[in-house]
C-alpha cells in the first residue's frame, strides 16, 4: 500500500488547490444518468419507483412505505449494546443541536417601525439515509436530530430496499428510526428517492426539503432537482485532513487516516505534517495497520488514490494556509499548540482537537453532526444542523408616522430605478403627495 507524497517545503504554489489531491467526482456525468430516473418518476409516480428499486436494488416492492410492524420487529431485535449506544447518541446530538434553536428578534428601526426575524421550520422534510454499500444507524441519527429540534412537523426516512432483508431498508436502520420515533420509512434509494421526494407520488406526499448523504447519483439528483425542491449540501464522499508536528503519534494519525478510507474506495485521506519524521513514521504504520484491518481492500484503493496523500510542508503555517485551501470535511489538529492552531482555521466541516478527539467520535458521539459538507464546498457551506430546517422571515411592521418619515427617501430611490409605482404605493397613502 503506497500513500503519495507531496512535497510543498519551500514556498507554497499561488492556487494550492491545484496541487492538492482531490477525487474528482464526475457529477455531471452522473446528472446525464439520473435525468430520465427522475423524469419516470415525475410523470409515473410510484409505477416508476417500484420498477427502478427492481433495477437497481433486485428488490420487488408491494409498497415503498414500511409497515410500523416492521419499525417495531427492528427495535424488538435490536442488539442491546447497539441500542444503548444509539441512545447516547441521540442525547448528545439533542444536547447540541438544542442549543442550535434560534429565538426570534425584533429590531426597532425607528419608532413606530419594526422588523421581526422569524424563525419558521419547513413543512415537510425527506431524509436519506445511505444503505448501498454500508449501513448508516449513525445517519438516520444525524439527519432526524437536527430536524426534530428544528420542530418540522413532517417528516420522512428513506433508505434502499435491501433485498437480503425481505425488500425492507436494512433492520439497524429501522431499529434507529423507531427509537427516534419516525413513523413514515420508506424502502427506497438512489436518485429515485430523491425524485420520490421532490414531485411525491400516490404512497409518498412531496416534501419541501430533502437532506442527507448519499452516492454520486443522491447527490447529481439533489443537483438536478434543487428548486424544484430545497436541499442541503452535497455530501459525498467522506474526507479526512490531519494537520500534525512531530509531538503527533504516527500510530493515531495512522489509525485515523485508515479509519475514514474505510467508508468507500473514493474517500479522501489527507495528512498535512511539518515533520519529515512523523511522514516516514505513518508512512510505516499504514501498511502494518491496514494488513489488520477487515476492509483493508477498500481501504488500499482509497488510500492509494490521487484523492489522498501526504502533504509536506515547511511550517504548521504553512499548513493552517493548506488547510485552509483544501476546506476538509473533517479535519483534526495534533499538534503542540491545538487550540491555537485550530483557532486560525477558516475552512473545514467540523475541526477536531488534539489527540483524545478522533474523527470517529464525531462519527457518532461526540454530539457533533457528521453529515458534512465534502469536496471542498466546506469554504462556503455547513454541516447539517437545526439552522438547515428554518427560514427566517422578515415581519415589517411600520405605523403611518414611521412610513411618512420613510416616504421621501422611497420616492427618491424608487424615481432613481426608475420604478414610479413603487413610490406611488407610498403617495396613494397621503393624498399622492409625499409627506414633508
Ligand atoms: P446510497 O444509499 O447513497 O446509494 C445506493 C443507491 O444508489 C441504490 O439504492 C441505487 O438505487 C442507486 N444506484 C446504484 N447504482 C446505480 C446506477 N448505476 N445508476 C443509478 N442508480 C444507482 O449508498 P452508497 O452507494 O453506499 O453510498 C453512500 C455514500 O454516502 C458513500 O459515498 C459515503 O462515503 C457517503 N456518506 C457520506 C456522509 C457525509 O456526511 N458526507 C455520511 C455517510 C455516508
Amino acid at each position: 500500500m503506497v500513500i503519495s507524497r507531496i512535497d510543498l517545503r519551500g514556498s507554497l504554489p499561488g492556487d494550492l488547490r491545484d496541487v492538492l489531491p482531490r477525487a474528482e467526482l464526475d457529477v455531471e456525468a452522473a446528472l446525464e444518468k439520473v435525468r430520465p430516473i427522475c423524469e419516470d418518476v415525475r410523470h409515473r409516480g410510484v409505477a416508476a419507483v417500484r420498477e427502478l428499486t427492481a433495477r437497481f436494488d433486485g428488490v420487488e416492492l408491494e409498497s415503498t412505505r414500511v409497515p410500523a410492524a416492521a419499525i417495531e420487529d427492528a427495535l424488538n431485535g435490536l442488539d442491546p449494546r447497539v441500542r444503548e449506544a444509539l441512545e447516547e447518541s441521540i442525547r448528545r446530538a439533542r444536547l447540541v443541536h438544542r442549543d442550535q434553536r434560534r429565538t426570534d428578534v425584533t429590531t426597532r428601526v425607528v419608532p413606530g417601525g419594526t422588523v421581526t426575524e422569524r424563525w419558521v421550520p419547513v413543512e415537510r422534510v425527506g431524509l436519506y439515509v445511505p444503505g448501498g454499500r454500508a449501513v448508516y444507524p449513525s445517519s438516520v441519527v444525524m439527519n432526524v436530530v437536527p430536524a426534530q429540534e428544528a420542530g418540522v412537523p413532517s417528516l420522512a426516512v428513506t433508505s434502499p430496499a435491501q433485498a437480503e432483508f425481505g425488500g425492507l431498508p436494512h433492520p439497524l436502520i429501522l431499529a434507529a428510526c423507531g427509537l427516534l420515533g419516525v413513523e413514515e420509512v420508506y424502502a427506497v434509494g438512489g436518485a429515485q428517492a430523491v425524485a420520490m421526494f421532490a414531485y411525491g407520488t400516490e404512497e409518498c406526499p412531496r416534501a419541501t426539503m430533502v437532506t442527507g448523504p448519499g452516492n454520486i447519483y443522491v447527490a447529481a439528483a439533489k443537483r438536478l432537482l434543487k428548486g424544484v425542491i430545497g436541499i442541503d449540501s452535497e455530501a459525498g464522499p467522506t474526507e479526512i485532513a490531519i494537520l500534525a508536528d512531530d509531538s503527533a503519534d504516527p500510530v493515531h494519525v495512522a489509525a485515523d487516516l485508515i479509519s475514514q478510507a474505510e467508508h468507500d474506495v473514493i474517500a479522501a485521506a489527507v495528512l498535512v505534517t511539518d515533520s519529515l519524521a512523523l511522514a516516514e513514521a505513518v508512512e510505516k504504520e499504514l501498511p502494518e495497520q491496514v494488513n489488520a484491518t477487515r476492509h483493508r481492500e477498500r481501504i488500499t484503493e482509497a488510500l492509494s488514490g490521487r484523492q489522498s496523500g501526504i502533504v509536506l510542508v515547511s511550517s504548521i503555517d504553512d499548513g493552517i494556509e493548506v488547510v485552509n485551501a483544501y476546506a476538509a470535511e473533517h479535519l483534526e489538529i495534533q499538534t503542540a499548540d491545538a487550540h491555537a492552531v485550530a483557532a486560525r482555521v477558516r475552512n473545514a466541516g467540523a475541526i477536531f482537537i488534539g489527540p483524545y478527539s478522533p474523527v470517529s467520535l464525531g462519527d457518532y458521539l461526540a454530539g457533533s453532526n457528521h453529515v458534512l459538507p465534502t469536496g471542498g464546498c466546506a469554504c462556503h457551506s455547513s454541516g447539517l444542523s437545526v439552522q438547515t430546517f428554518l427560514r427566517g422571515i422578515h415581519v415589517v411592521d411600520y405605523s403611518r408616522e414611521a412610513l411618512a418619515a420613510a416616504a421621501a427617501h422611497v420616492c427618491a430611490l424608487a424615481d432613481a430605478e426608475d420604478l414610479p409605482a413603487h413610490g406611488a404605493a407610498i403617495r396613494a397613502r397621503f393624498g399622492w403627495e409625499i409627506p414633508s
